[in-house]
């Protein structure tokens, strides 16, 4: 017993620290990106390349922060009853910028009553991941539909997109490490989701086809208090 509590307080100093890693690290890293575009607007070809590989880590270092850490917030092994709906308001809410910033569009179905137990910050880092994936599948245009419900003691939740798609090879390697297709991608955002999920005691499965999209389905046991369909 004694040792389990150590644990857990050793987990709360590590997640306070990421969640400060995260805030304080991320605006010098825009700053300092600012200042090296300007250098490298202003110097030679072989400089400019240099500037470009620095650039590029750079944004590797943010993406690494944004897969991890959006939501890190010191109270991570906090476990409260979460309104479903509430939770994927939110995370709409924070992605539809960048969404429309490219043409595209997320659509959240009309709020039902649905309630599952688990950390809010988590989760919606868990859900960030996968519609930023959508996003990006996009490639401009389309939409991302998101939809949720309850049956058989689970909630259930889909998001859709009618993006890239991809090979069955690809679906085979989500949530390995360092598995990416693109070219600013860390290949840890569905680590990061699939570790989430099965932490919250769910479950999460992909369905996809090259050339017409995606979709990730989600499921949770179930608070009592969620209406079933
Ligand atoms: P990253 O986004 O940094 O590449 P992820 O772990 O988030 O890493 O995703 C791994 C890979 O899975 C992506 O590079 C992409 O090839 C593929 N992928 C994930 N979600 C989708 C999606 N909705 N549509 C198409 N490909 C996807
Ligand atoms: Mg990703």
């Amino acid at each position: 017993f004694n040792h389990e509590l150590q644990r857990s307080e050793k987990m709360e100093i590590i997640s306070e620290l990421a969640a400060s890693v995260a805030h304080e690290v991320r605006n010098p890293l825009q700053v300092t990106r600012g200042f090296m575009q300007l250098l490298a607007e202003n110097s030679k070809q072989t400089e400019k390349e240099y500037f470009g590989l620095a650039l590029k880590e750079l944004d590797r270092a943010s993406g690494i922060i944004t897969d991890f850490l959006t939501f890190a917030k010191p109270e991570l092994e906090h476990e409260t009853r979460l309104n479903v709906y509430e939770e994927l308001k939110h995370v709409k809410g924070i992605l539809l910028p960048l969404a429309n910033l490219s043409g595209g569009t997320i659509e959240l179905d009309d709020a039902k009553e649905l309630y599952i137990t688990g950390n809010s910050s988590k989760l919606k880092q868990a859900m960030i991941n996968i519609v930023k994936n959508s996003i990006e599948a996009l490639d401009g245009e389309g939409m991302i539909r998101i939809w949720a419900y309850a049956k058989s003691g689970e909630v259930v939740i889909h998001i859709q997109d009618d993006g890239i798609g991809m090979e069955a090879g690809d679906l085979e390697r989500l949530g390995e490490a360092y598995f990416s297709n693109k070219s600013k991608g860390t290949g840890l955002g569905l680590m990061v989701t699939f570790r989430i999920i099965e932490a919250m005691r769910g479950t999460v499965h992909f369905i996809s086809e090259k050339g017409s999209g995606t979709e990730a389905i989600i499921r949770f046991p179930s608070v009592p208090d969620s209406v079933e369909v």
